[in-house]
């Protein structure tokens, strides 16, 4: 086990492969073609697109080798303090344009293609998104490996090498059914197989307890282990040597998998029996923001933790012969509470495998996790039964309760006797009948040095609610952290037109990786010829996105329609629901139009997008009324191309990369306090489509930064939304609401019976997320919006100032700060390779 190993002949090898691959458009053909040949063994005479794609990722993960090589050794050499991001979600999407763009090779290769008569753009599109994610959590994942590269940051990501990503959507007569994302059928030429490194994961058993030098040592003997085999994802950083990596487990049979049954005579029932090990990472869990008790998942969670400590542990082990300096080369990032079990593995590892005191590992441990929150919606919170990791983890149930008996030894001796807040806070919860669970937020708060929110009102309220007992005992353990995005992925590289107008406006490219410099677009949003250069790259960004929806959705859409989208996760907080009413309420007044009104209303083509999860009903049901809806307005004879509404199946990051550069209007329409951050919505504001949305996540430091006035912000604010719930009942909601509540009732988009419970989940006291107080306020922001489009001076304006605003929201400032306050590492700049 090791990826770490001595050459014999040091000065023989380096006098072989002194420097790096050369990237001129011969030497790109040369490598493409040799990987033809002698990798792939396809005839260098015929080979097709899917082929090619192949052969120029394998040549260009060759370059990505040689870089990741000399990082990983630079980092070892000059023994750098260590971040360990864990998550169990990376949302990567595609990696050929993200790495052709970082290696600062886009040219060549699309050259050395032309002339062997193939189209970069083509190729692109043979390659399958690595979808090992949901939605925002994955994809701030991926954003956060970026900016890690970028800023050449001693950082690697640990997650699971899952054979099914993220479901593939489909619609079928409305309804989405779900369908298996076998990403890995043609092969993944962007990994590196590292069979040489493996760990075996243990499950079950029983725990036995001996003396050694008058201790007592606790030894788990499990009863089922696995074997984690490490899959290395090259993360190239833009502007830097520096290329990092993306460790994922892949579960296969252990050694000592099932010990007894080879025993019992059935020698092929043993052998399948074994297949069961590999089904550990097979699929990645479709549920964005609810949690399920599903036993293989606590299986999962354990599996990839336990690889990374064991993985961990040992790299510091080679250069350290004991743990008290590794808080000072090691610091692990918990992605929400998923990868908490890593607190009680690493306790395990230190006092069971490594001898150390309760007292000694305890210290080490808290020095090295930190955890970031992503949610408050309790049905979000992880709470496993005890009885589930009892039979599952026992020694790490053991030391759960330890962990717990001591914190609230500690709580007793600084609050006295108020057991009311002692049993609020602690890691075991009492449950009805006996049935205890373990608060795994509350653990991962225990055992940090940190905790942070992913925006400044997230933050907040996590500091007042969820986490209040804690916060006060411990305030300066909490921090803010807002999200970021990466804005090579989600500005310079999907949107090439918009790039070369900035850069040409700033007269450099530096913007790039100090995204802070697009304030300088600031001086020039008034100006009538920037401003008609920003309208013409916006229409070249549109076309492409007004084309591809069209494409794939099969209808018709005007292309000088105002372009309004809302694509993210389906969710009922994130109000989708509000969106449709809201366009029923259009479609409605526009029926009612004289030939002359309608001759002044401005044409909207509405765009929603995203995955239910599969057993998540209401999101299903409102999935199909936008399609009932749409289907209703699209055919419409008295609506023409007033109006289009179409739903997006199958949203993705390669979606997202050609719909949000060309969107107009972006949906952020969370009732307050409810979601986190998002992301989506600074992706949208960096493109300078113009935000519609609630005071909630960042939508609210977006508002300071690009300004109110830039944006279309409407409803209540968090601070009001307790009371308006508790006043439910008695609310009189507007009359404009319960009339588009009655259309749909009373069938004019059809399936009445089917939406009954969507509309009862909004009316007669239901309504948790506040849509009908919201509704009013929200159709005046739409009303504001079609004004201001009249106004295409003013418009364009908006549009320029909401990307130049957006500098706050690159990943990179997020990555450091997480750097500065929280990790305490400093950048490690791997020297450029000899020429
Ligand atoms: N899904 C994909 C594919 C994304 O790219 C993103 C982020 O931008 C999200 C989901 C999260 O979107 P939001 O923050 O709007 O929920």
């Amino acid at each position: 086990i090791g990826d770490g190993g001595q050459s014999s002949n040091k000065s023989l090898l380096s006098g072989l492969m002194d420097t790096y691959k050369k990237s001129d458009v011969l030497s790109v053909e040369e490598s493409i073609v040799n990987h033809v040949e002698y990798t792939l063994a396809r005839s260098r005479y015929f080979f097709d697109d899917q082929e090619a794609y192949q052969a120029a990722s394998l040549s260009l993960r060759d370059r990505l080798i040689e870089s990741w090589n000399d990082t990983q050794q630079y980092f070892k050499d000059v023994d750098a303090k260590r971040v360990y991001y864990l998550s169990m979600e990376f949302l990567m999407g595609r990696s050929l344009l993200n790495a052709l763009n970082n290696l600062g090779v886009v040219d060549q290769y699309t050259e050395a293609l032309r002339e062997m008569g193939y189209k970069l753009e083509d190729l692109i599109e043979k390659e399958r998104d690595a979808a090992l994610g949901n939605g925002g959590l994955g994809r701030l994942a991926a954003c956060f490996l970026d900016s890690m590269a970028a800023l050449s940051l001693p950082a690697w990501g640990y997650g699971i090498r899952y054979q099914y990503g993220m479901f593939r959507q489909t619609i079928v007569d409305g309804f989405q059914h779900e369908q298996p994302d076998y990403w890995l059928n043609f092969g993944n030429p962007w990994e590196i197989e590292r069979l040489n490194v493996g760990y075996p994961i243990k499950f079950y058993g029983h725990v036995s307890v001996h003396e050694e030098d008058g201790r007592q040592i606790f030894r788990w003997n499990p009863g089922e282990a696995v074997t984690a085999i490490a899959y290395d994802n090259p993360i190239p950083g833009f502007g830097t040597n520096n290329t990092i990596n993306l460790r994922l487990w892949a579960a296969k049979p252990g050694q000592e998998f099932d010990l007894e049954a080879f025993n019992t005579g059935d020698y092929v029932q043993a052998i399948l029996s074994r297949q069961r090990a590999e089904t550990l990472s097979s699929v990645l869990y479709p549920d964005d923001r609810t949690y399920q008790g599903k036993e293989l998942r606590l299986k999962q969670q354990h599996f990839f933790v336990s690889a990374t400590i064991q993985d961990v542990v040992r790299r510091y082990k080679e250069t350290h012969t004991d743990f008290d300096a590794f808080p000072d080369k090691v610091a692990f990032q918990l992605n929400d509470t998923h990868p908490t079990i890593a607190v009680a593995e690493l306790m395990r590892v230190l006092m069971d495998e490594n001898k150390l005191g309760w007292t000694a590992s305890w210290e080490v441990t808290t020095k090295v996790f930190a955890f970031t929150n992503h949610t408050v919606l309790p049905e979000a919170l992880e709470k496993w039964p005890v009885s589930l990791i009892e039979k599952l983890l026992p020694r790490h149930m053991q030391i759960i309760f330890d962990i717990n008996w001591r914190f609230l030894q500690q709580l007793r001796a600084q609050l006295g006797d108020d057991s009311e807040r002692i049993g609020r806070m602690s890691i075991i919860e009492d449950g009805f009948g006996g049935d205890k669970q373990v608060r795994m937020a509350y653990l991962a708060v225990v055992a940090s040095h940190t905790v942070n929110g992913v925006a400044a009102i997230h933050s907040d309220i996590i500091r007042n609610t969820i986490f209040k007992d804690f916060a006060d005992l411990w305030p300066e353990k909490f921090q803010n952290k807002t999200n970021g995005v990466t804005p090579r992925r989600w500005l310079a590289f999907c949107n090439p037109p918009l790039r070369s107008l900035i850069t040409d406006t700033l007269g450099t490219d530096a913007w790039i990786n100090d995204l802070d410099l697009l304030k300088g677009l600031r001086e020039h949003a008034d100006d009538p010829a920037f401003q008609e250069k920003w309208r013409e790259v916006k229409q070249i960004a549109k076309g492409k996105a007004v084309a591809k929806i069209a494409d794939i959705t099969g209808v018709e859409i005007p292309e000088h329609a105002l372009l309004d989208i809302q694509v993210k996760r389906i969710h009922e907080y994130k109000r989708q629901l509000l969106n449709v009413l809201g366009i029923i309420w259009r479609y409605d007044q526009i029926k009612k139009m004289t030939p002359e009104q309608k001759s002044q209303v401005v044409p909207r083509v509405c765009v929603v997008g995203g995955k239910a999860a599969p057993g998540y009903e209401m999101a299903k049901r409102i999935i199909k009324l936008v399609g009932a809806v749409g289907t209703k307005i699209n055919s419409d004879p008295a609506i023409g191309d007033l109006l289009k509404l179409v739903f997006v199946p199958d949203y993705n990051v390669s979606l997202a990369e050609v719909i949000i550069p060309g969107s107009e209007v972006s949906q952020h329409i969370s009732t307050a306090g409810t979601e986190a951050s998002g992301t989506g919505n600074m992706k949208f504001a960096m493109n300078g489509s113009l935000i519609i949305g609630t005071m909630d996540g960042a939508n609210v430091e977006i508002a300071e930064e690009i300004g109110e006035d830039n944006m279309f912000i409407f409803g209540v604010r968090a601070p009001e939304v307790a009371q308006l719930r508790q006043e439910r009942r008695s609310f009189q909601p507007d009359q404009r609401f319960e009339h588009v509540v009655s259309l749909i009732r009373k069938g004019e988009f059809g399936w009445a019976d089917f939406f009954e419970p969507v509309m009862d989940s909004i009316t007669s006291g239901g309504d948790y997320y506040l849509l009908a107080n919201d509704f009013p306020s929200y159709i005046e922001a739409q009303e504001r919006m079609d004004e201001t489009y009249k106004d295409s001076a003013r418009w364009t304006r908006m549009s320029i100032m909401s990307t130049a605003g957006s500098g706050f929201f690159s990943s990179d400032r997020t990555i450091m700060e997480y750097a500065r306050d929280i990790w305490k590492t400093q950048p490690c700049h791997v020297p450029a390779p000899v020429e």
